[in-house]
């Protein structure tokens, strides 16, 4: 259902809660750095985070499914 004050929901990879998007930030891959989306129009593909250190943290550490989000080549 589309309508006014629809609010478009993303998984934070940190902790795995769905949450509206405007409240998570978006994190995309630069030449091997990950690099916050302010603006959410960067290209590539991106994670969404909480905005909070732990579920940052937790993102940062856990590799594995970040090259899988992120289509990594590589280590
Ligand atoms: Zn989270």
């Amino acid at each position: 259902m589309m309508k006014r004050g629809y609010v478009p929901i993303r998984t934070c990879r940190g902790c795995g809660r769905k949450v509206p998007k405007m409240e998570l930030v978006r994190l995309v891959m630069i030449n091997g750095a990950l690099v916050e989306d302010p603006d959410q129009n960067l290209a590539g593909r991106g994670v969404y985070c909480c905005r909070n250190e732990l579920c940052r943290t937790r993102l940062v550490k856990n590799k594995k499914t970040l090259r899988r989000l992120l289509r990594l080549q590589g280590g």
